[in-house]
């Protein structure tokens, strides 16, 4: 099953746009995050470079992926683990279920994992008859409503508290609160006794290190760790690319992965998974199994304008900033990743036509890019993205999405190359402007295809006297011109 569903982009962004609640949540999480992660960067001891030094770090792994691919594959089999390379979501899916099947597995507890939602896996195992159990609080909130995350980290930031209580009455039976420490002692009660009971543990993979073979996981609230230890097998699901080279290079991204997500210095719990529990040991796992995915990845790493695109360590600092998530929220994406990463990633997984409204929605304002841990340039690919969109691209199955759109712009960029034409084009509609009414300085309603930019926002109106008339009409001393 397709996890992806971005032909509603703009229907969706439509419906979030008119809802209030959602707004209030979005802007809740955005000015407490987005502030305080800058912030935090600054505090490193590294200094303001450690992003760029953070970037340099993913782009050398990524460089040379099918080394450190080898090299963290054979560290975890030595450790007793099993390594399998899925080559899509189906396979992945599949060796998922041999393995419950082969250990009898009935129940499964879960740690929050986006890349288990872009390869579909609880809805397998579900058609499977196994109980699939989330257990992060925001993922088990949504499970329990029915829905998808609304974000990469906080996956149920779009419901109220109310709403949680109303949910929460009516799934697990208890009396009706909007008390956040009542709802949470509830959802662990019923977690407590999921881990307790459960056959397999499942878990992403933040990120994995070739040199010692560990694979590392992150939370705030302890459940991945339970799900990694208590059930008798542990499978891991990590995408191809989460791999670094060495305990160095894995301290820093691993520090910066908790402060672009939650502006922390460190995530409350921390896991080094490299195998099962050693013979005879109480804790851990009897197995443990590593499902590396690429799903479409080496096509990104094939080409050199996505390429960077896999560095991301899917940390959601640029969802916490962008103003575009800021208004939409999630669900309008229509895929497991949202906001300006969604824009770009989703494209290059699911197809670029049917994603194009995505990187077409994006403002191209360069928050991402300033947010981001890794510098990882999101408004290039989302340029690039848009590129490809409008000429076609073989490689990528991509059509031009719209050719008057296309002639248009060729025109716009004939026009600004032509001074002359220019000006009495320029001249021109700033006559014909007049006929468009509206008020003294801006243009509420354009006529025809222009229609859409005046929708959801105004057009300053096309200055009478050009900007190269007033600057010839000041005198030098306004101009900044010292005379020397
Ligand atoms: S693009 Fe950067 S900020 Fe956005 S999720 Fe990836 S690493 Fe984080």
């Amino acid at each position: 099953m397709t996890p992806f569903t971005t032909e509603k982009y703009i229907e969706r962004s439509r419906k979030a746009l008119a809802d209030s609640r959602l707004q209030g949540a979005l802007s809740s999480v955005q000015s407490r995050l987005g502030p305080a992660t800058q912030r935090m960067y600054g505090r490193q001891p590294e200094g303001p470079g450690i992003r760029q030094q953070a970037h340099a770090i993913r782009r050398r792994a990524i460089d040379n992926l099918d080394l450190l691919l080898e090299e963290l594959a054979d560290r975890v089999t030595e450790n007793g683990g099993q390594v399998f390379f899925a080559r899509d979501g189906a396979e992945a899916v599949a060796y998922c279920l041999d393995v419950a099947k082969e250990h009898g597995v009935r129940s499964v507890v879960k740690g929050k994992s986006m890349v288990t939602e872009e390869v579909g896996l609880n809805p397998a195992l579900e058609s499977e008859g196994i109980m699939v159990t989330e257990t992060d609080l925001g993922e088990y909130i949504i499970q329990l409503a029915g829905e998808k995350p609304s974000h990469i980290i906080a996956p149920a930031i779009h419901k109220t508290r109310e709403q949680v209580g109303q949910l929460f009455a009516e799934k697990l039976g208890i009396d009706y609160t909007e008390d956040p420490a009542a709802l949470t002692q509830a959802a662990r009660a019923a977690l407590r006794e999921a881990f307790l009971t459960a056959d397999m543990g499942i878990t992403g993979c933040n990120l994995a290190c070739a040199q010692t073979g560990h694979i590392t996981t992150v939370s705030n609230e302890g459940n991945i760790r339970m799900s990694s230890t208590l059930p008798k097998v542990h499978v891991a699901f990590m995408g191809m690319e989460r791999v670094v080279a060495t305990l160095t290079d894995h301290d820093i991204l691993f520090r910066l992965l908790s402060t672009g997500a939650a502006a922390q210095k460190l995530g409350g719990y921390v896991s080094y998974v490299g195998g099962p529990g050693p013979a005879g040991f109480p804790d851990g796992p009897e197995a443990f199994h590593l499902i590396v995915i690429d799903n479409g990845r080496s096509r990104i790493l094939a080409d050199p304008a996505f390429r960077e695109m896999l560095c991301c360590i899917r940390c959601s600092a640029c969802l916490n900033v962008c103003p575009v998530y800021g208004k939409i929220g999630g669900h309008a994406y229509g895929s497991p990743y949202s906001g300006p990463v969604g824009a770009v990633v989703t494209p290059l997984l699911a197809g670029f036509n049917r994603a194009a409204d995505l990187c077409r929605g994006e403002t191209l304002c360069g928050a991402c890019k300033q947010a981001c841990p890794i510098d990882i340039d999101l408004p290039r690919m989302l340029r690039e993205l848009r590129f490809r969109l409008a000429e076609g691209d073989a490689v990528w199955d991509t059509v031009p999405v719209s050719r008057p759109e296309k002639a248009a712009m060729e025109a716009f960029s004939w026009l600004t190359t032509h001074p002359a034409v220019f000006r009495a084009a320029l001249s021109a509609a700033s006559r014909l402007q007049s006929l468009a009414g509206s008020s003294r300085d801006s243009l509420h309603r354009l006529p025809g295809p222009l229609a859409g930019w005046t929708r959801s926002r105004d057009l300053r109106r096309i200055s009478r006297q050009p900007f190269r008339s007033r600057w010839k009409q000041l005198k030098p001393s306004d101009r900044g011109e010292t005379g020397v």
